[in-house]
């Protein structure tokens, strides 16, 4: 009998493309978002200190930045668990206003050793933050909504930088 070209059994000459396919790759997420009348940085340091162990099982890394009564965060990892942390994220009442600012397949992640670091600007923005902000965004007062995607990418690249020279001092 003829072979059917059209028949939807899997060729087994398939087989090792598929098996070398790469897998999904992992995902950075940023969003910021506006800090709810009752939340200090006080009231962050307490969610970070939930998070973080928690972030760490879900293998998710990143950056917070809190500053002006605003958020700009970053979160690396699987993409189905970033996606889920988000969804909590933007339903926490302690925010409100969660904007998307960008999602990325990545190779590497810009934030490997922190479940999830926190710069207050607030009290820690220092000559060489400042000078960071203006050469990256131009602006003198942190305000992650006047950033398009690839400004506040670049500025949480810098930030983490500029958190491990200070730490290496
Ligand atoms: P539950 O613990 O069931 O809480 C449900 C809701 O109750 C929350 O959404 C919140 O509105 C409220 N709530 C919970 N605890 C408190 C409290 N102590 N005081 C007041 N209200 C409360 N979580 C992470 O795991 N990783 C992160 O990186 C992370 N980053 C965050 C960044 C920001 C800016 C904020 C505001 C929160 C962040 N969180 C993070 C916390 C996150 O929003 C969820 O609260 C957490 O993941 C628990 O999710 P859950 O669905 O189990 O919520």
């Amino acid at each position: 009998m003829p072979r059917n070209p059209r028949s939807n059994r899997r060729s087994p000459d398939l087989a090792p493309l598929l098996a070398a396919a790469d897998p999904v790759p992992d995902i950075r997420l940023i969003y910021f978002s506006t800090a709810s009348a009752v939340t200090s940085y006080g009231a962050l340091v307490e969610i970070m200190d939930f998070a973080q162990p928690r972030n760490g099982e879900r293998g998710i890394t990143g950056i917070l930045c809190y500053g002006s009564g605003r958020f700009l965060q970053a979160l690396e990892g699987e993409r189905g668990a970033v996606s889920d942390l988000y969804r909590r994220i933007a339903a926490d009442t302690r925010h409100r206003d969660c904007q998307l600012v960008d999602v990325s397949e990545i190779d590497v992640r810009a934030f490997p050793e922190w479940t999830m670091k926190v710069v207050n600007w607030d009290s820690g923005d220092s000559a060489r933050h400042r000078a960071l902000l203006r050469a990256d965004t131009g602006a003198v007062v942190f305000d992650p909504s006047t950033m398009p995607a690839a400004q506040a990418s670049a500025f949480l690249l810098h930030l983490a930088e500029l958190e491990r020279e200070l730490a290496a001092d």
